[in-house]
């Protein structure tokens, strides 16, 4: 019988990492360090074979040029493997995932990003678990032979989700992550127990492309009740600025000051584009909805209807990147729903 095989990519993230004796603070430890605590790698059904960051990440580091490094390592070794899992810190875990599920167009096979909460040296640790589980899922095919997960997923504690739906919610408990606008696409207990029906597939003789190309002149902006003009008017006025992620109240609301409604229509009309992301976890931009979002529509912000902040900032980062100078295309394809990332009826 031929084993699966999956690559298992290690950026770091605290499953590597041990506490530092100086500073008693955790850092990550080198592969080979990794690899012996975990000898159950080497003896399950799926053969697993490692290519690992040098030096190892704490993931606050983890920045586009690690995610080209990631997505070109999954390119570049995709014929040889049935499936890939990446190792990865939770803090930005999902940036790097969402990031990846727009990079890997066409994608047909499963690439599982997971952690843990715990290193794996400390006895309690969520590591093998969420590591076993994670390579178990990404070796996993139906009778046909095909793929039973073929997209970018984020695995933790028993939960497997859309990578571009996730978000990290605990820095505490070992269920680090949800995905609050979309179901989880299996659940491991006793038996994993997948919904393909949940599961966002591609035509499977479409070839692998891959995007490398981020712009990342973008930024934040999070309402608040009291927000002044002179902050909102310096971030948009920042030099280079492409893209806002407006985060706004509820359903897509803002206040109706006539100063916010003029600094947004300003910067729509040099050429800026802002989309409108709800500060909820749960839910979908409405604009109109409520008359206190009427300025917004009006100003010409775009809806970024149910989608999470870092799959819309990596969206808009590598849209820039890979369009660059053609704003009405990158306007067209934040509104369209690329890989499950949004819900648009
Ligand atoms: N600071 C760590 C990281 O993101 C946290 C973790 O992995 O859980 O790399």
């Amino acid at each position: 019988m031929t084993m699966n095989k999956v690559l298992l990519i290690s950026t770091g993230g605290t499953i590597t990492m041990v506490r530092d004796k100086e500073s008693g603070a955790l850092v990550p430890a080198d592969i080979e360090t990794f690899k012996a605590y975990m000898p159950e790698l080497f003896a399950g059904d799926v053969q697993v074979e490692i290519e690992a960051f040098s030096p190892l990440l704490d993931s606050s580091d983890v920045n586009p040029d690690c995610w080209v490094r990631m997505a070109q390592t999954v390119y570049d070794r995709y014929d040889k493997y049935d499936g890939f899992v990446i190792l990865h810190g939770t803090d930005t875990m999902s940036y790097s995932a969402s990031a990846l599920s727009f990079m890997l167009e066409n994608l047909g096979k499963p690439v599982v990003f997971t952690g843990s909460q715990l290193p794996v040296g400390v006895l309690r640790s969520d590591a093998k678990e969420n590591l076993l589980t994670a390579i178990e899922i990404a070796a996993a095919k139906d009778e046909e032979g095909n793929a039973i997960v073929p997209e970018v997923t984020v695995y933790f504690e028993d939960r497997l989700f859309r990578a571009n739906r996730t978000m990290k919610r605990n820095a505490e408990h070992f269920s680090a992550f949800n995905s609050y606008n979309y179901p989880a696409l299996a659940k491991a207990g006793v038996h994993i127990t997948y919904q393909p029906h949940l599961v966002h597939y591609t035509a499977t003789d479409a070839p692998l492309i891959l995007h490398t190309r981020f712009d990342c002149n973008v930024a934040v902006l999070k309402l608040f009740p009291g927000i002044q003009q002179p902050v909102v008017r310096a971030l948009l006025r920042t030099r280079g600025l492409k893209g806002v992620v407006l985060e706004t109240f509820g359903a897509g609301n803002a206040p109706t000051d006539e100063w916010l409604y003029s600094e947004l229509k300003e910067a729509v009309d040099k050429g800026i584009i802002i989309v409108n992301k709800t500060q909820c976890n749960t839910g979908s931009v409405e604009m109109g909805l409520y008359a206190v979002s009427l300025n917004l529509m009006k100003a010409g912000v775009l809806s970024g209807y149910d989608i999470t902040t870092e799959a819309l900032l990596t969206k808009m980062m590598l849209l820039f990147g890979e369009n660059v100078d053609d704003t009405a295309k990158v306007r067209e394809l934040l509104g369209k729903n690329l890989c499950g990332e949004i819900t648009i009826d």
